[in-house]
């Protein structure tokens, strides 16, 4: 459809609504009674109470007509939330068994409900369908603003059926929610009691962690509707859109009291007012202007809480944050091994897991996973399980599930020549060496030049414990390992690739962090230079000094990360030349073989000949990779670290 026949169907279907609405506005006079969804579709369905259905968008209205055809009562429900036009076509399908029933979409004249009823029902349904779609086709494209909201962009969702049950490993926060539950399932009592309830909820965590899943389930858990949006669909609309549409949105929540209003992703509209880069924001602010609005206009103790997430709590503007608006906060953050587990268990509840897997080992390597990693950790291995035709799901599916969560899908039908093959199977054995020389570094589970998502090749080592404080120590040993790919092209291919950019990003990053937040850089202090957020655009804009420090401070900032990447590249050349048999022996196995899980890297470690660690791989080929876990419990730190010659910069900086 192009703009003009857009435009000309907008009039003709605004001309048609806007006559309906009058007609209806002039017979519908009587006021609902308002009924839960079930009730409704009970009052529909098995008592034949109503004979005259009307849909608005999730508004449902259904009368009573005694044989004359006139009123005698009036429900109204919120309808199911419908995904798409398919689901919709097949919920309303429901209707042709039930032909004393005439249904409307949209605002329908009730008088011609008694013509509607005379025709077949079918093609009742048929038409009026035809129409919607057009509407919601046209609503798509155009994005109107009267028509979009109800339609498009926000949900609402009755019934919801996730518990508190479902989100693992969370009590503390579970605890602070019930409080609302309890309210939303009582506001008056409360009321009554004068008890200040709060208004407004604020979810803080990273992406993943069950944000929207704890939303749904304090609806779920109080049996309220749950109205949900996400703050991006207010910023892509015209001018004035948006505060409309949260208009609409409380307007139609205060309809349906108690119920939750969800923000997902409020930071999109909720930054700091004022921070934009001259224009372009007016809408959000209105937008944002209007949420506030909204929030302080709630009469004392409604029965709507409005829950909101997001992930950038700094950059939200803090008259959000005031009493009455989004006064309690509450952090939820990646789970622990014991949250871990316990998500993993939920996952898998319906799911058949092969009795000889321990949840317990696959919390213990999933450090820094957050839950919805985890679930789609599951998800991945039921796929392979499938794939591979098993019945059950085995511990060798979990861990090539974690294998793609963290690193993308294998690619093995990329065409690799042997020149890179050989060059990556150096890079990956350089990292990898140095990982087990190191001390500090987490023990090396798989190395592999299998490509995967973008890497060429890819050394997976797993932390042993949740520490999430990391040492000095640690973060030098972590910047030698991961320079330990271009070192060891630099001594073998005598020659540089591109291979290792990803790497020197990283490296430069610690180094940043370390010199600039962490105060580990004798030289310049224990300041914090820089905060931990990036900077983002018309909040630091403009600020010369960024992090409010001289020219000279960022000179001496930047050659201490010099220093700090140059020691560790000195000490990575020095480790993987005393221990370069090691090293070839072990790209050589790689070409070979692809990828070696702990037990090679061990005997290599130990000197072994790639010829032998071949011979060894053949031997348990089939058997070996059925519980790749159990060989990760044996600490992999034993060996060769006397080895490692402490260099001058070291014992200085230790
Ligand atoms: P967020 O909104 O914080 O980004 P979501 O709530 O959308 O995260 O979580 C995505 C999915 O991850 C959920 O649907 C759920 O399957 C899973 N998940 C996340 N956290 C948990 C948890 N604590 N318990 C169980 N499942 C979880
Ligand atoms: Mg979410
Ligand atoms: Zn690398």
């Amino acid at each position: 459809m192009n703009k003009r026949s857009k435009t000309i169907v907008w009039i003709v279907v605004t001309v048609v609504l806007v006559a309906l609405v009058g007609v209806l506005i002039s017979e519908i006079l009587g006021a609902a009674t308002q009924v839960s969804f079930t009730k409704f579709e009970s009052l529909l369905f098995e008592e034949g109470k109503i004979q005259e259905l009307y849909l608005d968008g999730f508004n449902w209205t259904g009368y009573t007509l005694d044989a004359n055809g006139n009123v005698i009562a009036k429900y109204a429900a919120v309808g199911p939330e419908m995904y798409s036009m398919a689901d919709y076509l097949a919920y309303i399908g429901q209707f042709e068994n039930l032909p004393a029933i005439s249904v409307n979409i949209e605002f329908a004249d009730p008088n011609a409900g008694s013509v509607w009823s005379s025709l077949t029902p079918i093609l009742g349904v048929v038409l009026v369908s035809v129409m919607f779609w057009l509407i919601m086709r046209s609503a798509a494209g155009g994005g109107n603003a009267s028509m979009s909201i109800n339609k498009q962009k926000a949900h609402v969702q009755n019934n919801l059926k996730v518990r508190f049950s479902d989100v693992a490993g969370a009590e503390e926060e579970k605890e602070e929610l019930a409080e609302v539950v309890e309210f939303l399932k009582s506001p008056k009592k409360f009321a009554a009691l004068g008890a200040r309830i709060p208004s407004g909820v604020l979810l803080v965590g990273p992406p993943g962690t069950g944000k929207t899943l704890f939303a749904k389930a304090v609806a779920g858990e109080a049996g309220v509707p749950f109205f949900s949006v996400s703050g991006s669909d207010f910023v892509e609309m015209y001018v004035g859109v948006g505060a409309k549409r949260v208009r609409d949105l409380f307007d139609m929540a205060k309809k349906n009291q108690p119920c939750i209003i969800f923000i997902d992703e409020i930071d999109a509209v909720g930054r700091r007012r004022g921070a934009g880069l001259g224009g372009g924001h007016d809408e959000r602010e209105q937008t944002l202007n209007q949420i506030l609005v909204q929030m302080d206009g709630f009469e004392a103790n409604e029965g709507i809480i409005v829950m909101a997430a997001t992930n950038r709590e700094d950059i939200l503007d803090p008259a959000l944050l005031r009493p009455g608006r989004f006064d309690r906060r509450i952090n939820v953050n990646l789970p622990d091994v014991k949250g871990r587990e316990q998500i993993l268990k939920v996952h898998a509840r319906n799911k058949p897991m092969s009795p000889d897997v321990n949840f317990k080992t696959v919390a213990r390597i999933t450090a820094g996973f957050s839950g919805a990693e985890l679930a789609n950790l599951l998800n991945e291995a039921a796929i392979l399980a499938a794939r591979a035709g098993k019945k059950t799901i085995g511990n060798l599916e979990l861990y090539d599930g974690i294998n793609k969560v963290l690193m993308g899908p294998q690619k093995k039908s990329r065409v690799v020549t042997e020149s890179d093959k050989r060059c990556t199977a150096y890079h990956e054995a350089g990292h990898a060496v140095l990982a087990c020389l190191c001390k500090h570094c987490d023990p090396v589970h798989e190395v592999s030049i299998i490509p995967r998502g973008r890497a060429a090749g890819y050394t997976m080592t797993r932390p042993e414990t949740d520490d999430n404080d990391v040492s000095y120590n640690k973060l030098i040993d972590n910047i030698c390992m991961s320079l330990g790919g271009r070192v060891a092209e630099e001594l073998v291919i005598q020659d540089i690739t591109t291979g290792a950019s990803a790497d020197l990003q990283h490296v430069s990053d610690i180094a940043r962090r370390m010199v600039t937040q962490w105060g580990m850089s004798e030289k310049l202090g224990l300041v914090a230079y820089d905060s931990d957020q990036p900077v983002f655009m018309g909040m630091e804009y403009g600020n010369q000094s960024r992090g409010g420090y001289s020219q000279e401070t960022a000179a001496a900032i930047d050659s201490e990360i010099r220093r700090l990447v140059s020691e560790a590249h000195t000490r990575a050349t020095k480790l993987l030349k005393a221990n370069r048999s090691i090293m070839d022996n072990m790209s050589r196995v790689l070409v070979e073989k692809e990828t070696i899980y702990t037990e090679e890297v061990a005997m290599l470690m130990k000197g072994a000949d790639y010829k032998e660690v071949i011979a060894f791989m053949e031997e348990k080929e089939g058997t070996h990779r059925d519980n790749p876990f159990a060989t990760m419990t044996t600490p992999s730190k034993e060996h060769v670290v006397e080895e490692e010659k402490p260099t001058e910069t070291e014992n200085k900086d230790e």
